[in-house]
């Protein structure tokens, strides 16, 4: 078993790869959740969806987000009453946030939620949800504190940020669920996600330190020279103090990861880093990574 830490991006283009050439029932996905919000009444999680439709077989994987070929009428006539639903959300994307909401409401964890409509879709591997509460990042700007969503989706990540903050009415704690499969994997892979909205929440779930101690950690970074591959990393990056570059990325990981891996084409060398290919362009190029990182495995 290997389990990967996850957001809804990079690490899944890592995991296309990986339930090629892996058996599908030993891969355990834990997922961010601290981009989660509840829209019009219903609650998104975003990465999860992404995993659990790539899984499913039916991600968008133009976008890496949303169910392939989906219709918007739903999203278009909530529009045309004048209603401000600033995430564009797919009709059949929407079932299922109406079905996490309504299970969620009647107080089913998060956990559970996600494994009732993991198997609804014919998912074989494990996806877990980093922890049942909710954690929302949210970052400081001149309109004050506002959810990541916001930032990202509404304000396109052209809004200056001062500061990255995680907000929670409890500590966010990983899941017994989240250190079984920790417990039981021979290595855990930090994959080429956004360190800070995507990997640091997970990393900071009261108990995940301590479960990775003893285990063969390997990470992957998302920037490639000092840019990443996509998204507002860079900006974060720079809000939360760190390059925003694989050296950032090593750093904000503080010494968890056992071996660092880092892109071919990056010009500053990571001491004790191993060099990869990262980019994955398309399915082929995620599968060759998707067997570097397992042969590196194998011989740790
Ligand atoms: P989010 O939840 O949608 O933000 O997605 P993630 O956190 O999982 O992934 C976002 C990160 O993936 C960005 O920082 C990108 O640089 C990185 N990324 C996307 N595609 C690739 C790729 O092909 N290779 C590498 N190394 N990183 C990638």
């Amino acid at each position: 078993m290997i389990t990967f830490l996850s957001g809804g991006t990079g690490t899944p283009k890592l995991l296309r790869g990986m339930q090629k050439v892996m058996d599908r029932h030993e891969i355990a996905v834990v997922v961010n959740t601290a981009e989660d919000i509840w829209i019009s009444g219903n609650h998104i999680s975003p990465d999860i969806d992404t995993v659990m439709y790539l899984f499913a077989g039916i991600l968008n994987t133009d976008t890496w987000w949303g169910v392939r070929n989906d219709t918007f009428a739903s999203h278009e006539e909530a529009t045309r009453l004048g209603y401000d639903e600033f995430i564009a959300i797919g009709d059949r994307d929407r079932a299922v946030h109406i079905v996490r909401g309504d299970m969620l409401r009647n107080g089913m964890r998060l956990t559970n939620v996600t494994k009732v409509l993991c198997e609804r879709f014919g998912v074989r591997e494990t996806v877990l949800p980093m922890t049942d509460t909710e954690v929302t990042t949210q970052v400081e700007t001149d309109l004050g504190m506002i959810h990541f969503q916001e930032y990202w989706v509404r304000g396109k990540g052209k809004i200056d940020i001062r500061k990255v903050v995680r907000s929670y009415n409890e500590p966010p704690v990983a899941t017994e669920e989240v250190l079984a499969v920790i417990d039981a994997s021979d290595a855990i892979v930090i994959g080429p996600s956004n360190p800070i909205t995507s990997i640091l929440p997970i990393l900071t779930c009261e108990g995940m330190k301590p479960a990775l101690k003893d285990k063969f950690v390997v990470a992957i970074s998302p920037f490639i020279g000092h840019a990443p591959v996509s998204g507002p990393a860079g900006a974060l990056m720079e809000a939360a103090g760190y390059e925003p570059s694989a050296i950032g990325t090593f750093n904000c990981y503080n010494g968890i990861p056992d071996v660092f891996v880092q892109d071919v084409r990056d010009e500053v060398e990571i001491s004790h880093s191993v060099r990869f290919d990262t980019l994955m362009t398309d399915e082929d190029k995620s599968i060759a990574l998707a067997r570097d990182i397992l042969s590196l495995i194998r011989t740790a």
